[in-house]
């Protein structure tokens, strides 16, 4: 029934209906139905072209994690080689750390001062190095005289401390 005013799908195949009998309406729903088709497939297309791009990326990803892999790779194999090299160097640092606690390498200078005489010494090779009955101390007095042969054998690198 055609009800005047309202344009419905139904109003509209019944007024097609009238002037192109039951085949058309038949084609007519049919073109309805390959319009409703093909915009589902170009849904479909689209959905394809994005997993396209989704494929893409996860392509460059993985491409992305292995470049990383590799670089880390090749740092592993770079370091443990470096630090091959430096396991000699950091044994004879240990060896001479053992002999600096052995007090062999370095010694900190001790200062020492007869009693009853003015001058500081701090090298063990002066001949008036005090060997009894002296004042001692781990840093350079600050008052007081210095040995002049201390530092005579300061300046010419022969202090032995
Ligand atoms: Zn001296």
């Amino acid at each position: 029934m055609i009800m005047p005013g309202v344009v419905t799908l139904e109003n509209v195949l019944q007024i097609i209906g009238v002037s192109i009998g039951p085949i058309g309406v038949i084609l007519v729903l049919l073109i309805i139905w390959c319009i409703k088709v093909s915009g589902k497939v170009g849904e479909l297309n689209k959905d394809i072209e994005r997993l396209g791009r989704v494929e893409d990326d996860i392509r460059r990803n993985r491409e992305l994690i292995n470049k990383v892999k590799e670089d880390v790779d090749r740092r592993v194999v770079l370091d443990a080689r470096t630090f091959q090299a430096e396991v000699p160097q950091a044994l004879t640092f240990v060896d001479e750390l053992s002999k600096v606690e052995e007090g062999e390498v370095i010694r900190v200078a001790e200062y020492r001062k007869k009693r009853g005489r003015d001058a500081w010494h701090w090298c063990r090779n002066c001949s008036n190095w005090p060997t009894s009955d002296f004042d001692t101390r781990s840093s350079r007095p600050s008052s007081g005289e210095l040995c002049n042969e201390c530092k005579s054998k300061d300046k010419l690198g022969t202090c032995r401390t």
